[in-house]
């Protein structure tokens, strides 16, 4: 094994199940600790990612703060991995896709059941919401991917464990799925 290496992982338009697939490599998380550091990650509480070796991406692009994050981590990370269904199609977030903004704010906030004295939320501190949602890819160069939702915790595992020594990360049939 190499020495240890940097990490830094961020949940962009995600719902956490794929960083909670990382929690489930289980007591080989304890392995993990021993041969990596964490930099920005919602497993530390570290804002801004600095210089990495592994960048690993949840999620879909859906606003203009989630382009920002992820050229960020481009730019940051020697390898960039985009881990799960959201990241690497567009997933859940991008069946936004089939209606325009417009329709989904107007579903969402005015014209849902139950909603009273409703009106889109429109304040400087939101980040601004893209027309369409995007896979990691079609915005920064994506070295590798793990396809699930969420992949796998061996999936998770036998791509770090690969990077680390340095191998390019193999995965066997039963762990690549498309759930
Ligand atoms: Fe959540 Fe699945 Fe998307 Fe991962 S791929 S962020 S588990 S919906």
């Amino acid at each position: 094994m190499a020495d240890k290496i940097k990490i830094a992982t961020v949940s962009l338009a995600g719902c956490f199940g794929c960083h909670m697939s990382i929690l489930d490599i289980d007591e080989k998380i304890i392995d993990l600790v021993e041969l990596v550091e964490f930099d920005r990650s919602p497993l530390t509480d570290i804002k801004q990612v600095s210089e990495c070796d592994i960048g690993i991406i949840e999620g879909a692009v859906a606003n203009a703060e989630n382009v920002e994050v992820l050229k960020d981590f481009r730019k940051q990370c020697k390898t960039l991995v985009a881990m799960g269904a959201c990241a690497l199609s567009g997933g859940i977030p991008a069946m936004r896709n089939h209606f325009t903004l417009e329709q989904c704010l107007r579903e969402s906030y005015v014209n849902g059941t139950g909603l009273e004295n409703s009106c889109i939320p429109d304040d400087v501190e939101l980040p601004m919401l893209l027309n369409k949602v995007y896979p990691v890819h079609q915005v920064v160069k994506v070295d590798y991917v793990m396809p699930g939702c969420p992949p796998p915790a061996d999936m998770i595992w036998n791509l770090l464990t690969a990077l680390l020594e340095g191998r390019k990360p193999e995965f066997s049939a039963e762990d690549i799925r498309y759930d």
